[in-house]
């Protein structure tokens, strides 16, 4: 059985779209200063309640659009992912709309952020949020170290020698661990794993907005 990563494609000549999140607040954190591991991170505590909503940053509209919140999926997506059985994954609704849609505020704040609103599309598709829960377990001979911290609840994986997971780090997947789902994610680190099937899938129906790595298994 062969495993693959997978992430958002950016795009080749043209990038593609991006999905941003309206919001007029900042979300709320909780800054924890660990006087014990001596790492400071922060912790979200607001949840949001109703559908989010998403201003696209321009038309070249792939399957698969990266966002700060997650992938989204577009429609034609989901009836491949509907027709093809693919398990693993749920779908969230979202708004996808016209940046003149949003208050104000937001788009100042997007000018802000240096995005050019005119290109903004006016009449975006609708994609949906994809949450992955498909899982899947990195094998114990994968050479990570966990870091755990008792005061702050902090865990961390690390490559050995190192304070972070070095970016040429093999990670292995535990083949055994398999429960046959299409499209699952590794626990921590936390990575978008998915089957040989669900590449084929992606290609025979020309999905867009996906690259995918290999991934050693045992
Ligand atoms: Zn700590």
């Amino acid at each position: 059985m062969t495993f693959y990563s997978f992430s958002s494609d950016e795009g080749k000549k043209k990038k593609f779209a991006t999905g941003v999140k309206v919001v007029l607040r900042p979300p709320s954190f909780e800054d924890i200063h660990c006087s014990d591991c001596g790492i400071h991170w922060r912790k979200t505590v607001n949840s949001e309640e109703g559908k989010a909503q998403f201003v696209l940053t321009n038309n070249h509209y792939a399957d698969f659009l990266y966002s700060s919140d997650g992938l989204l999926i577009s429609e034609r997506a989901i009836e491949v992912f509907d027709l093809e059985g693919i398990s693993g994954y749920s779908k969230t609704e979202i708004i996808v709309s016209s940046p003149k849609e949003t208050p104000a505020e937001f788009q100042r704040l997007l000018r802000l952020a240096g995005e050019n609103v005119k290109k903004m599309p006016e009449n975006p598709p609708q994609y949906y949020m994809v949450m992955i829960n498909g899982l899947i377990s990195l094998h114990q001979e994968q050479n990570l170290k966990f870091i755990h911290c008792n005061k702050c609840g902090l865990v961390r994986a690390v490559s050995p020698g190192s304070s972070f997971i070095n970016t040429d780090h093999n990670l292995i997947i535990d083949a055994s661990s398999w429960r046959c789902e299409d499209i699952m994610n590794t626990n921590y680190p936390a990575r978008n794993v998915c089957t040989e099937r669900f590449i084929e899938i992606y290609h025979k129906h020309e999905l867009t907005g996906l690259i995918f790595s290999d991934l050693t298994s045992r």
